[in-house]
C-alpha cells in the first residue's frame, strides 16, 4: 500500500503516493513523491514531447536549407529584438522594459555555445508551436523547466528544458523550481 500524501512517501523513501483522488485531467492515478506530478499526466507529456521531437527533427532532415535560413533569420531578429529592449530601456528609465531585457539577457547568457543546428530548429519550432496556440486564442507561454535565473539552480536555454504551459501556470510557477 502506498502513503496517501508525498510528506509520508519522501520519509518512508518511497517514490510515489497515491491520493485515491483523481487528478485535475481526471485520472485516477499515482503521483511522484518528488513534484507531486501525476503519474499518467507526466507519461502522457513524455509520450507528447518525444513525438513533437520525432516529428520535427524528420521535417528538419528533410529540409536542412530551408530550416537553417529560417532559424538564422529567427535567430537574428531575435537579437534584435532584444536591442531594441536595450535602446529602450536606455531612453526610458521607467523601469517596465527592466524585467524584459533581463530575461532576454539571461536567455542569451544561458544558451550554450555548443547547440548544434537541429537544437536551434527545435527552440524555433516550440516558439512557433506556441505562438500557434496563442494565435487562435489560447494564453499558452514558452517555461523553461528549470528557470534561467532560478532562486537556487539556474538552467539553460536549450530546447530539453523547454516546455510549452498555459500562462496561469506558468505565472505560478515564477522562478521556482520543484
Ligand atoms: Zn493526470
Amino acid at each position: 500500500m502506498l502513503p496517501k500524501t508525498g510528506k509520508e512517501a519522501r520519509q518512508q523513501g518511497l517514490p510515489r503516493y497515491f491520493t485515491g483522488l483523481l487528478c485535475k485531467r481526471g485520472h485516477l492515478s499515482e503521483r511522484y513523491a518528488v513534484g507531486g506530478h501525476c503519474v499518467e499526466c507526466d507519461n502522457k507529456r513524455e509520450r507528447q514531447e518525444s513525438q513533437r521531437k520525432a516529428t520535427t527533427k524528420r521535417y528538419y532532415e528533410r529540409n536542412k536549407e530551408k530550416c537553417m535560413a529560417a532559424t538564422n533569420r529567427w535567430k537574428k531578429s531575435s537579437g534584435m529584438a532584444y536591442e531594441y529592449t536595450k535602446r529602450s530601456r536606455a531612453k526610458n528609465p521607467a523601469l517596465i522594459y527592466f524585467s524584459n531585457a533581463k530575461r532576454h539577457a539571461s536567455k542569451i547568457k544561458r544558451t550554450p555555445k555548443w547547440l548544434s543546428a537541429v537544437d536551434w530548429f527545435e527552440i524555433q519550432s516550440i516558439y512557433k508551436y506556441c505562438s500557434a496556440l496563442r494565435s487562435i486564442g489560447l494564453d499558452y507561454h514558452v517555461d523553461h523547466i528549470v528557470p534561467l535565473q532560478g532562486e537556487i539552480v539556474s538552467g539553460f536555454h536549450v530546447p530539453w528544458n523547454l516546455q510549452v504551459i498555459h500562462a496561469e501556470q506558468n505565472l505560478a510557477k515564477g522562478n521556482k523550481f520543484c
